[in-house]
């Protein structure tokens, strides 16, 4: 479990494929997941929603749903501060997101080591 509740705001599946989705989809990780699905401003996986109903339980703990938000992102405030994406009020993650949507937003990705 993580610290802080998912919103399902949408940036996390925005940004990067999780690892259900690399298998889906393959390469590359950083880009938006063909299988994000918005209803407004709330996003849903489009890989759960299409489950047989035998298979929800496992595709859950696959991506991670219920266990809060899990991203690592961190975002730059106009103060020059670097905060925990996870961690922004729930109207900060749903705007940013929907700047994402977009194009406003520049993601920088960490190379892995
Ligand atoms: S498969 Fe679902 S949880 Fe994974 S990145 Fe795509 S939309 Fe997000
Ligand atoms: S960024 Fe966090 S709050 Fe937003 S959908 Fe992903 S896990 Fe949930």
């Amino acid at each position: 479990m993580y610290e802080m509740p998912c919103n399902n705001c949408g940036f996390c599946c925005l940004i990067q494929l999780c690892k259900t989705a690399q298998q889906l989809y393959g390469a590359p990780r950083n880009r938006r997941c063909p299988a994000l699905i918005f209803e407004g401003n709330k996003s849903r996986c489009g890989v759960l929603v299409a489950a047989p109903q035998h298979l929800k339980d496992q595709v859950s703990r696959n991506i991670g749903a219920g266990e809060g938000c899990s991203i690592s992102a961190k975002v730059r405030g106009a103060d020059g501060v670097f905060y925990d994406f996870a961690k922004l009020p729930d109207e900060v993650k749903l705007g940013l997101a929907d700047r994402q949507r977009n194009g406003e937003i520049e993601v920088r990705h960490r190379r892995k080591k």
